[in-house]
């Protein structure tokens, strides 16, 4: 995604919108919520399947790392990503940095 997205600055008095080009914090937060989005789809299509072990049969998910150029793919149970989810807590492949 390479898109630019617009940030409101009320800096000088009025309102005004300023076009941020760097990969500014909301950025960062809105690719993540791509990523949980994906997720979350992977996880309601496993669900879909019959025959599907949520405690042993692996699917993959996609990192949530949020870093750039990250696409490292995460093999979870479904019992694994949704202990995850339960505590809130993101897919990240080893060695990937947990986003603070
Ligand atoms: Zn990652």
């Amino acid at each position: 995604m390479a898109e630019s997205f617009y940030a409101v600055s009320s800096a000088g008095g009025g309102l005004r919108l300023e076009r941020v080009t760097g990969r500014g914090e909301q950025q960062v937060a809105a690719e993540r919520d791509v990523l949980l989005e994906l997720n979350a789809r992977v996880h309601e299509a496993a669900r879909r399947f019959e025959g599907v072990e949520a405690e042993q049969d692996p699917w993959d998910f996609t990192c949530e790392c949020g870093a750039p150029d990250c696409r490292a793919h995460v093999s979870l149970t479904l019992a694994e990503y949704e202990a995850l989810r339960a505590e809130d807590r993101l897919v990240v492949a080893p060695g990937h940095q947990m986003p603070a």
